[in-house]
């Protein structure tokens, strides 16, 4: 027997630079860009690519952005939540339009990825729907729609990504400062009895957000005996 196990370790993607072919409005403070690739980037939903901006004078700043759209569907999404003070938010709101180039390098991620296979249970707080949107959307195209089911927490009705697309049977919506009138949940956080009317046994449950929520829906879900090792996180703290 092989003394040696042998790793499957996957390549390094080279960096791209991508040309911004549309710019989309999602909410008061989030935009999606649409990026044309030159080379190969097949990626799996869930997956995240690093878009690296350069000045003239050689300064470098690079963060992670996880795919919104659908793999296989072009252009490329990214959607990115602007950040009060943020470096790479901010220069991608301000200063990116249709024509300019980024550099991205991806894609990136094993553990959070689904193959539309199995049915997933998607826990997202405000941007953390970016991922879970691809995964959606990788459901919508392969006409397995009834595989996702989603619980998204957001503010208030202005600030929910993907409004229309993501109105459906398999979504709900938890507000936590400010409801649409008429929806049926009173406006506060996300409590167990919101995950417990949507755990079903056999679903593979993915949690992405800020490291609060994140910790938080993990709790949650750990309290209506869904085991956190089970549980796919991907939390979207401070990244370089
Ligand atoms: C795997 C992964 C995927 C991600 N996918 C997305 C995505 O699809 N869309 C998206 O908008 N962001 C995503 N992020 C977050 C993104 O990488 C950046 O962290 C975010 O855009 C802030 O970068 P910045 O340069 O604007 O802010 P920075 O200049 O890095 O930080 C400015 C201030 O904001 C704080 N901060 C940094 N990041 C965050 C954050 N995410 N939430 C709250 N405060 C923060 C910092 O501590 C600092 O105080 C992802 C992060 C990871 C790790």
């Amino acid at each position: 027997m092989d003394r040696f196990v042998t790793s499957i370790v996957p390549p390094v993607r080279p960096w791209q630079t991508a040309t911004v072919v549309g710019v989309r409005r999602e909410t008061p403070n989030a935009k999606t860009f649409q990026l044309m690739l030159p080379g190969p980037h097949e990626f799996l939903a869930g997956q995240h690519f690093i878009v690296r901006l350069m000045a003239a004078d050689g300064y470098r700043a690079q963060r992670a952005y996880s795919a919104a759209s659908a793999p296989g569907a072009e252009p490329l999404e990214i959607t990115v939540e602007l950040l009060a003070g943020g470096e790479v938010s901010t220069f991608l709101h301000g200063g990116v339009e249709v024509g300019d180039t980024v550099e991205v390098r991806g894609p990136i991620g094993g553990h959070f990825t689904w193959q539309v296979s199995e049915p997933i249970l998607g826990i997202a707080g405000g941007s953390g729907i970016v991922p879970l949107m691809s995964m959606l959307r990788a459901a919508r195209a392969a006409g397995r729609e009834e595989l996702v089911t989603l619980v998204v927490s957001t503010r208030t009705p202005r600030e929910l990504y993907y409004t229309l697309e993501l109105a459906g049977p398999q979504t709900t919506v938890v507000y936590t400062r400010e409801a649409p009138a008429g929806h049926p949940r009173a406006v506060g956080r996300l409590t167990d009895a919101d995950l417990a009317a949507v755990v079903r046994p056999g679903q593979l449950p993915f949690v992405c957000g800020s490291p609060a929520f994140c910790d938080a829906a993990t709790m949650l879900l750990d309290g209506l005996g869904v085991p956190s090792r089970h549980i796919r996180v991907e939390r979207f703290g401070p990244s370089g």
